[in-house]
């Protein structure tokens, strides 16, 4: 008898190798949480994102999930550890943090704009170097503030050995805004990667135009060099254009991240015609992410769910962590990678 496994036996591994969440949040732990503006209001007030919460709320053992926060000790208890447990369980190797730097245009009630930040020094010491081997991130970068500020931006990220930076487009405008092609010629000379969000956001203050992903058009093109992960495919908003984006240049990625499975569009997330796209057209240049912690309650279901599709074992392992890897030239600390 042959020692290899038939497919019945691999389609029915759930877990046949270590997985890596390529998309994940960090900011929204309880301690010193109003010291990242825009952190508390990710838990606090009837919103669309705190309302989405309240699920992770009971899980994290808040007695009453569905009351409306008002105050920071009413936040549940979760912490740089409580990532951890999520991705043992699920057997998650690693995730890519999003250290974000926004602020919104202004609005009404709002006349500064509405600001998010995580800053990166933060997220090396409580996650990177706490926890070896289980996290990377990427800097905030936006020119609310002017081009040079920008680049000072790229260079913080740089200092801190994260191998990219992240565009906030909901609450930081046009990716292909000039005032920030100095600080993308920047990452392209230190050979850092850009991530860009597109799609739908329901954080206060953000314009949907902003995250059409047509606009990355502009800087794939201006920036050949540059490596360009573009976050969510333009869920909601674009998607068909997302999906062209990575088929036309070879320097755009994409991850599959839906940030509330039960609100978005299943269609992007759970459908097999989908991945079979995915399979098809761009197998090598697609990533697994979870947008970690809004999808809390549904992490293990959300990679059980993709790990039983009948999809080739071979793009699972690649969309599942193989391919982030290469993207991120990672090294893996475990060796059952
Ligand atoms: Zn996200």
């Amino acid at each position: 008898m042959s020692e290899q496994e038939g497919t019945i036996e691999k389609m029915m591994m759930p877990k046949p190798f270590k997985f890596f969440d390529s998309h994940g949040h960090p900011g929204l732990e309880k301690k010193g949480i109003m010291e990242r503006p825009g952190c508390f209001d990710m838990w606090a007030g009837n919103t669309v994102g705190a309302r989405t919460l309240m699920g992770a709320r009971a899980a994290l053992g808040d007695p009453n999930p569905m009351s409306i926060i008002t105050k920071p000790e009413e936040c549940p208890e979760f912490s740089p550890q409580t990532f951890i447990d999520y991705m043992d369980r699920s057997n998650v190797e690693a995730m890519c943090l999003q250290c974000i730097h926004g602020i919104s245009d202004p609005y009404p009630g709002n006349k500064e704009g509405w600001k998010w930040y995580v800053p990166n020094e933060y997220v090396k010491k409580e996650f990177i170097d706490a926890y070896p081997g289980r996290f990377t991130a990427v800097g905030g970068v936006h020119a609310r503030y002017g081009k040079e500020a920008a680049v000072e931006m790229v260079l913080s990220a740089h200092e801190c050995g994260f191998p990219g930076c992240k565009f906030h487009t909901p609450t930081a405008g046009y990716p292909n805004n000039p005032d920030l092609y100095p600080a993308y010629e920047k990452m392209s000379e230190l050979g850092m990667h850009l991530q860009v969000h597109t799609g739908q956001e329901e954080l206060p203050g953000t314009r949907a135009k902003y995250q059409d992903p047509v606009y990355l058009d502009d800087v794939a093109m201006d920036f050949p060099n540059l490596r360009i992960l573009q976050l969510h495919c333009g869920l909601f908003n674009n998607p068909m254009q997302g999906l062209w984006n990575v088929m036309k240049f070879e320097n755009v990625y994409t991850d599959i991240t839906v940030p509330h499975p039960t609100l978005m569009q299943f269609k992007y997330y759970w459908d097999l015609d989908h991945m079979r796209v995915l399979e098809f057209f761009m197998p090598d240049k697609v990533f697994y992410g979870t947008d970690f912690p809004l999808t809390l309650t549904v992490y293990q279901a959300m990679i059980d769910n993709i790990m039983n599709m009948p999809l080739s074992l071979d793009f699972k392992y690649k969309l599942m962590g193989d391919n982030f890897r290469k993207f991120l030239n990672w090294e893996s600390k475990s060796d059952n990678p």
